[in-house]
């Protein structure tokens, strides 16, 4: 064995502390540390030839490296939409690389039947009905990319085409029917060989991004009976607005297509009784996409796809090989995925779900989104300052006279950051409350930065 990596198996012990105690000293640090500075990058070094023992590394790391780390994972960072990690997240993800399991596979370990019992614990948390089949994937765009792959080969069994066997040219054109669509749906799109020119935006209500569904209705009869793929959207990123779910899902009664529903963070208005309205429906579609890695405050990478066509996904995801059993009832993750070997990414969830329950992060959900709302009331103070939707659930959506310059000066005042859109045509920005740990306080540091800033 290398001789440091004898001596690091010696002294596994102390290396975990000084690993904890390192971590310990950032997390105290965490809401003090510029939220986004603009680091100057360590000049690059050349591979290390002989190491230098994880102490030496650790040194090194903490040195050259972390100095330049953003606090996304802290309460001030609005860019995007981002969660950070609870205390017990963490300790799961701590616990995900101790273990090392191979999610992949149910062989000789009881990984697979805790990730089994953390899907159902998402199921039931997002109104899902025992129907729905799920499996944890990296983020919402996997999430939605298995969603729309299970949805191609449901497209193929309407037309008499098996696509996984054909390819995808074998299905003819595809349309995809979506009001505000992520770009993430877009890249599956394009990845899944439907193509991006797939994909034809639906008008969307008056002033709004929600789709219009008449307009929706109209492009469905358009197609003479044509099965097709629609997209809703459970929290569109600009302004979180919602597809009316229950009445674009009444549709299929009389127009053939398969509903796939991003719900990456607007899943969570399911947990706040106040907005739980907002996501009804959602147990009528056919695939769901969440993110964890957002408002369940996981560290990344973890969101979560669910289908009702448990058949149509191994068709697509079925990874043959004379050592891996045939897929049955229950199914080994390895058919259900496009990863074969995968890391057990329920374990950081099943900590925080068990930690918190739905109790507690109910309360994350209730108490960002009342904070999203105290800045949009703050913010339509200021002069030259116009928020461009209401403030539905967690995110600010506002225009200032120069959009750039406040992005710029609000980043370098390390209060906070933002990310900037262009809404309706115009250039905006966002402020995206998701952090389990963003009190009153921060609130009003963010205010004050941009206050500054504007
Ligand atoms: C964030 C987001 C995605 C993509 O999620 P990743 O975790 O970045 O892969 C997709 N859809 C919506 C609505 C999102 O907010």
């Amino acid at each position: 064995m290398d001789r440091f990596l004898a001596d690091d198996l010696a002294d596994l012990p102390g290396l975990l502390q000084a690993t904890r105690d390192e971590a310990v000293r950032v997390l105290a640090g965490l809401a003090d540390r510029p939220v986004a500075a603009a680091p100057a990058v360590p000049a690059p070094a050349p591979l290390p030839e002989r190491g230098v023992g994880t102490a030496g590394a650790l040194e090194i790391f903490s040195e050259r490296w972390a100095p330049g780390f953003s606090g996304s994972a802290g309460p001030r960072y609005l860019g995007f939409v981002t969660g950070g990690a609870t205390p017990a997240a963490l300790a799961g993800d701590w616990l995900t690389g101790t273990f090392d399991q191979n999610g992949s596979n149910r062989t000789g370990s009881s990984a697979g039947a805790l990730e089994d019992e953390t899907v159902g614990w998402l199921r039931e948390m997002f109104g899902l009905t025992p129907a729905f089949g799920g499996a944890f994937v990296s983020g919402a765009t996997q999430s939605n990319l298995v969603g729309l792959a299970i949805a191609r080969q449901w497209l193929g069994e309407q037309r008499g085409v098996d696509v996984a066997e054909q390819g995808a040219a074998a299905l003819g054109p595809v349309t995809v029917l979506s009001g505000s669509a992520h770009s993430s749906v877009v890249k599956a799109l394009a990845v899944l060989g439907l193509g991006r020119g797939s994909l034809q935006p639906v008008p969307t209500l008056p002033g709004r991004e929600a789709v219009d569904v008449r307009a929706l209705e109209e492009a469905l009869a358009a197609q003479d009976g044509r099965p097709v793929i629609v997209v809703a959207n459970a929290g569109t990123v600009n302004t979180v607005d919602f597809d009316d779910l229950r009445a674009v899902a009444a549709l299929r009664e009389r127009y053939p297509f398969w509903l796939h529903v991003d719900a990456a963070f607007g899943g969570f208005a399911a947990l706040s009784p106040a907005h739980a309205h907002l996501v009804d429906g959602l147990s009528d579609a056919d695939s769901v996409c969440v993110d964890l890695h957002k408002w369940l405050n996981v560290p990344y990478d973890a969101a979560v796809q669910f289908t009702r066509r448990r058949d149509l996904q191994i068709a697509v995801f079925r990874n043959t090989a004379p050592y891996l059993g045939v897929p049955e009832d229950n199914p080994d993750f390895v058919h259900l995925t496009p990863e074969n070997s995968r890391r057990l990414r329920a374990l950081a969830s099943w900590f925080t779900l068990t930690a918190y329950g739905r109790e507690g992060h109910a309360e994350i959900v209730t108490r960002t989104t009342a904070a999203a709302h105290r800045l949009g009331d703050l913010l339509a103070t200021l002069p030259g300052v116009r928020l461009l939707a209401p403030v539905r659930l967690n995110v600010v959506c506002f225009s200032v006279p120069d959009v750039p310059a406040t992005v710029q000066a609000v980043a370098d005042s390390g209060e906070t950051f933002l990310t900037p859109t262009v809404y309706q045509g115009a250039p905006a920005l966002r402020a995206a409350f998701s952090n389990w740990r963003t009190a009153d306080t921060d609130v009003d540091r963010i205010f004050e930065a941009l206050r500054r800033a504007v």
